[in-house]
């Protein structure tokens, strides 16, 4: 049994981790910048040590300061989060020789996973559809053009080493093929120290559908359902749910085919630990797989509202090599669940990131509704991190009534000092199409651009 977990992360999901090592007893330790001394992690971790500046890579992303302070704090593992070092396999190699358990698949899962142009190959490999495209890295003009003209435009630029929504560009012909694919290897480069990129057909208005999967030691992996992050901003998610609208209104065959696409992924790549196998679908059903996220994920808490399986605690036991209790028999999806990302951003300024003091700080809750969040009344947000405050989570006997409990908690919800999304969400909750579940990842630009011409039309 683990004794002592160091946490190395920030924000709401170093809170998330914290609570479960509580819960099982397991002491904990929270690394901290300059910038985060106030923050919440840091008050409810047992011990917490400052491992540098604001900026991440001078902080979060020091190896070599973290592993310090697990060695100073004695520490039996570390759990990564999601972001910063979470799917760096060096990180997980480096704790494997200092005697520290990585919580999170063993860097040869991961190296296997790493890049998406390889991952890609893997999933074909495992008999998985992916997107038409390039076979691995297009390492030059010509084989680009060569790519798009063979699959048809429109294409997808993608950087292999891409997270987070960025790294992506649409072209439509071949002079913006040209120009993208150049633009596109420089931006990567910069924003990753990588600047391949691979080619695939852009699908119009997918949905995004990914599959929790979770696998121990012993080599059982099973899944626990799809999520539906169709909802998204510049391929960034905005609102999940669980289960699927789409693969329950339309494509109920889906649910089980793509359970077991995920699955054989997982296993070829000899995957334990949490992940995520992310899919688009088409409007005819057709489904693709995109990448796997090799760690736990911002949305998890919507699958664990429906299936009452803790992920993070499940995490844990599997690091420790105690070997999974649920078989896929066991996995039972009840009711439905809706997340919303507050982020501290200006929906009337283009998101604009609001960092700063909060001054007021009241959150929903009342039954049906939990909370993920760092953040409290008298916190200043950095401005060196990502924008997000806080995930409201909502569970219902069905969507109705998850959406219903949704709109109701946000309106309740109450931040002052800086600018939230929590108004852009409600707009969502009560568009008429997102209450239907018809939607696709292009519903939020539509939203957005509905709503521009609506203040155009009062202003004229
Ligand atoms: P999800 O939300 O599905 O867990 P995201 O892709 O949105 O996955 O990433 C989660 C977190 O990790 C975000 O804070 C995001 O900014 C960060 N992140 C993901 N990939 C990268 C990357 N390659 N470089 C920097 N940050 C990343
Ligand atoms: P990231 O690592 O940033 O999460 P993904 O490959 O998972 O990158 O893609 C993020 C989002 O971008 C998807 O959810 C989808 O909305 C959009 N996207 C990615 N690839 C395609 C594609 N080939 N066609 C259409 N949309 C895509
Ligand atoms: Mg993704």
């Amino acid at each position: 049994m683990f004794e002592k977990i160091l946490v190395a992360n920030r924000g709401e999901i170093a809170v998330r981790i914290i609570r479960a090592c509580k819960e099982l007893n397991i002491r904990t330790v929270a690394v901290y910048s300059e910038a985060d001394a106030n923050s919440m992690h840091v008050q409810l971790a047992d011990e917490a040590i400052c491992i540098g500046k604001a900026a991440a890579s001078e902080s979060y992303l020091r190896i070599d300061r973290i592993i310090s302070a697990a060695e100073i704090t004695d520490v039996d593992a570390i759990h990564p989060g999601y972001g910063f070092l979470s799917e760096n396999a060096h990180f997980a190699d480096v704790c494997d020789s200092c005697n520290i358990r990585f919580i999170g698949p063993d860097s040869r899962a991961m190296n296997a996973l790493e890049d998406k142009a390889v991952s890609r190959m893997l999933a074909r490999k495992a008999g998985v559809p992916t997107p038409p495209g390039s076979d691995g890295i297009v390492e030059n003009e010509q084989d680009a053009l060569a790519v798009a003209k063979r699959i048809g435009y429109p294409v997808m630029i993608k950087a292999v080493a891409g997270g987070g929504g960025r790294g992506m560009r649409v072209a439509h012909n071949d002079i913006s093929l040209v120009k993208g694919y150049h633009t596109a290897r420089g931006e990567a480069e910069k924003a990753f120290g990588n600047s391949g990129v691979y080619i695939e057909k852009f699908i119009e208005n997918p949905h995004h559908i990914e599959f929790q999967i979770l696998g121990d030691h012993k080599g059982r992996i099973i899944h626990l359902g799809e999520r539906d992050c169709s909802i998204q901003r510049r391929n960034q998610k905005v609102v999940e749910e669980t289960p699927s609208p789409l693969i329950d209104h339309k494509f109920r065959r889906l649910r089980d085919k793509m359970g077991k696409a995920a699955i054989k992924i997982a296993e070829l790549a000899n995957y334990t630990n949490a992940g995520t196998v992310e899919f688009i679908v088409d409007n005819t059903g057709n489904y693709y797989f995109l990448e796997m996220n090799k760690r736990i994920q911002v949305e998890h808490a919507i699958t664990e509202e429906v299936t009452g399986i803790d992920l993070v605690r499940c995490q844990i036991m599997i690091a420790m090599g105690e070997p999974l209790r649920i078989s896929q028999g066991d996995v039972q999806i009840k009711g439905h669940a809706i997340e919303c990302r507050i982020n501290a951003e200006d929906p009337f300024d283009d998101f604009r990131p609001s960092p700063g003091r909060i001054e007021m700080y009241y959150q929903p809750g009342g039954r049906g509704v939990r909370v993920d969040s760092h953040a409290y009344a008298g916190y200043t947000i950095p401005s060196a991190y990502d924008s997000m405050i806080g995930k409201l989570v909502t569970f219902g006997k069905d969507r109705r009534e998850a959406m219903d409990k949704m709109s109701r908690a946000l309106g309740e919800y109450m931040i002052t000092g800086v600018k939230t999304t929590i108004s852009f969400q409600q707009a969502i909750l009560q568009d008429p199409n997102f209450r239907r579940g018809v939607y696709s990842t292009s519903f939020v630009e539509q939203l957005l651009s509905g709503a521009r011409r609506e203040l155009i039309e009062q202003k004229g």
